[in-house]
């Protein structure tokens, strides 16, 4: 792993996970062509811009945006960038409801500050205030990609692996060549309100179906692959069977 930039981090050859507010986004990189894969808060999206320049890349060489799920701290930088540059953006079909705005899976930061009170939370909180948890977000034109098994047709080839849970339709991207797995939320490093930095599930009232994110762990423990780019954490070099062993402990 190699530190690109501040905050933008190559994990293996072409594959970056920069940092938002409190959370990550990833660059695929193939020859000119890039895919994100989520783009943080509405606040973020100029931090995202940023990170496709500190990658030599132009923000018009962005093919398309994947999302992980459509909960505000993914969606809310991929709405702007959208808007800006027309970029498409597109999320498993299960998932396509929540990105287009058709119902609403997230436990509000507020809610969260009420449940968890300590001063981390609310720094937290007040962070992601700020970088737009109350901005709502939706994307009238999400599209699906092909749920299929098979490699998308983008820059680095993310093959989609449905880890169902944490909302109605997350997926994960792995890239098998790499030994890379983009877990977004399903499998995370880190989070403020955890303080620890190993494999971990998000807090329970983050998910959607608590039960079905954990059974979903067992997809992520199959993948051939050593390193995870997380939704929230630290980028890791570890096996995937051994994170969710870890994550389950
Ligand atoms: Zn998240």
């Amino acid at each position: 792993m190699r530190e690109a930039a501040p905050g933008v981090t190559e994990v293996a050859r072409g594959v970056f996970v920069a940092r938002g507010t409190h959370v990550n986004f990833i660059l695929l990189v193939e020859g000119s062509d890039v895919t994100l894969i989520d783009a943080g808060w509405h606040g973020d999206a100029d931090t995202v811009e940023r990170s496709v320049a500190a990658v030599g890349r132009r923000i018009e060489d962005v093919r398309a945006i994947l999302l992980t799920h459509a909960h505000l701290d993914h969606v809310g930088g991929a709405a702007v960038l959208h808007d800006r540059h027309d970029i498409p953006i597109l999320t498993h079909p299960a998932e396509l409801g929540h990105a287009r705005g058709e119902w609403r899976e997230s436990a509000g930061p507020i809610d969260v500050a009420l449940r968890a009170y300590k001063p981390t939370t609310v720094r937290w909180a007040t962070a992601i205030v700020r970088a737009g948890a109350l901005t709502h977000v939706a994307v009238p034109d999400a599209e699906a990609f092909p749920d299929s098994g098979r490699p998308l047709d983008l820059p680095g080839r993310p093959v989609p692996v449905t880890c169902f849970g944490h909302t109605t339709g997350h997926t994960a991207f792995h890239l098998p060549e790499l030994g890379v797995v983009a877990t977004g939320d399903a499998l995370v490093t880190g989070h403020p309100l955890s303080g620890k930095k190993t494999p971990q599930l998000l807090p329970e009232f983050f998910a959607h179906d608590p039960e079905q994110a954990d059974a979903a762990l067992d997809g992520l423990a199959a993948l051939d692959a050593d390193i995870i780019a997380p939704g929230h954490g630290a980028p890791l070099r570890v096996e995937l069977s051994r994170a969710v062993a870890t994550a389950r402990a």
